[in-house]
């Protein structure tokens, strides 16, 4: 067996009850067998694959927190530090029933790989709870998130670890977390991006997953013929990713046709009305079933079927596996062009598969969701130099990092010999920064 065979046969076998963590593992594996070969004695004398798939740390811990009614409700807690090699640990904060040590594994692994693209110094990390912010009254939401950071804040910090937002985690969640970090440590310090404009924060940091994945996917199409003006857009997701990927995909002359939420999804035959979908989630923290009540024209539909619609770009940006092998079936068939993942790894693998083998092109979300961390990077260097950046400013930084990202895939498939597959590019370039300052950094 080859080295990278043997590390993945005894990964399956210790994390067999993770399954999202082995299906990040086994896309990037095999991304890298190329790598891997030609640099196998050194690889392996240095025990890189056994290291970058082994978190530094995980804590995992419980989070009391009152309800309305007065009664004490617990939920776990976790953050996992997977790699700090190129610069302080950095990932997300995920709030939502299905969160649990395989999921944030599967997202700390990813983001080692995504911040290492971004080019900006992040080492990769992801935390969060199966709290469940649906139905939760402000109230409730400011006492799980003090609750949360009263054990997290020993953990975190500026240079050490700078969490931020994730699903379920906005601005009013940082807000709160934040502010119980200052009172347990008296530092006012960037240890959490995301930040409200008025305490640190970024411009641009809201718009900046969704406007960075169509600046990624916009390169994309031009360098294979046209880019994305008169393009009909399918997007999934209907939270800060999906409206700011829906927002720029108009800006640059795309018609978005849908979006959805977890009960259903909309199709808007003359092009989706954000103005009133920022109005129903960003305000009303309501259901997009609401959409329709506005807009009878359109249609609402309870379940899934996004991928169901006839359109030239799909973007996944709702979660992990909501564009399965039949859904790709179904884009093929209706002609899609392009893929590229708003979503941290939405696509499943036999689903990639089969829209690379039909000639789709597809982006992974470590590259084409990198726009989000990466504002998180600028947010962390504008904390650092106390000072804040324009609107312009940042938003002309976000478009040349994914244009980076966009051309540091390219070649990395290319050198390889798999030009095109830019799953191979993402995981090849974001693998081999991280693995040259493993190799410096010695045994550790
Ligand atoms: N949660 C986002 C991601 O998946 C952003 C993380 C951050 O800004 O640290 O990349």
């Amino acid at each position: 067996m080859s080295y990278l065979n043997d590390v993945l046969a005894q990964i399956e076998k210790k994390y067999s009850y993770q399954p999202e963590f082995l299906q990040a593992v086994r896309e990037v594996f095999e991304s890298l067998e190329k790598v891997i070969t030609k640099n196998e004695k050194l690889y392996e004398d240095n025990a890189i694959l056994e290291r970058i798939t082994e978190p530094d740390r995980q804590i995992q811990f419980r989070v009391p927190w009152v309800d309305d009614t007065g009664k004490i409700r617990i939920n776990t807690g976790y953050r996992v530090q997977f790699n700090n090699s190129i610069g302080p640990y950095k990932g997300g904060l995920r709030l939502h029933p299905s969160v649990n040590l395989s999921v944030i594994k599967f997202l700390g692994f990813e983001q080692v790989f995504k911040n290492s693209l971004t080019s900006l110094p992040m080492g990769g990390a992801k935390g969060g709870s199966d709290f469940d912010p649906k139905g939760k009254s402000p109230r409730e939401i400011m006492n799980f998130c003090q609750s949360f950071m009263t054990e997290l804040y020993k953990y975190v910090g500026k240079d050490m670890d700078v969490p931020a937002g994730d699903i379920g985690v906005g601005a009013r969640e940082i807000g709160y977390m934040f502010g119980q970090y200052k009172r347990m440590t008296g530092l006012f310090e960037g240890v959490l991006t995301g930040k409200g404009l008025s305490y640190g924060g970024s411009l641009t940091r809201k718009e900046a997953t969704g406007y960075g994945l169509l600046y990624f996917t916009d390169e994309l199409l031009k360098a294979n013929g046209n880019g994305m003006d008169g393009k009909k857009v399918a997007i999934s997701g209907a939270g800060n990713v999906a409206i700011y990927a829906a927002e720029k995909a108009s800006q640059l002359g795309g018609k978005v046709v849908t979006l959805s939420d977890s009960t259903g999804w909309i199709y808007d035959k003359n092009g989706i009305d954000l103005d009133l979908v920022k109005e129903i989630k960003e305000v009303r923290r309501g259901r997009i079933s609401e959409y329709k009540d506005a807009k009878p024209d359109c249609e609402y539909h309870e379940g899934k079927g996004v991928w169901s619609v006839p359109v030239d770009i799909a973007l996944p940006c709702a979660t992990q596996n909501e564009l399965l092998l039949d859904d790709a079936k179904e884009l093929v068939k209706n002609g899609v062009q392009c893929v590229c993942e708003g979503a941290n790894m939405p696509t499943s693998i036999d689903a990639t598969k089969y829209l690379q083998a039909n000639g789709v092109l597809f982006a992974p979300g470590k590259a084409s969701n990198a726009g989000g961390v990466a504002t998180s990077g600028l947010e962390m260097s504008q904390n650092s130099e106390r000072l804040s950046w324009t609107f312009d400013q940042v938003d002309s930084k976000l478009k040349s990092i994914m244009i980076g990202i966009y051309k540091n895939c390219e070649s990395a498939a290319e050198e390889y010999g798999l030009k095109g597959n830019y799953v191979a590019g993402a995981n090849i370039a974001g693998f081999t920064k991280v693995v040259d300052a493993m190799l410096a950094h010695g045994a550790c």
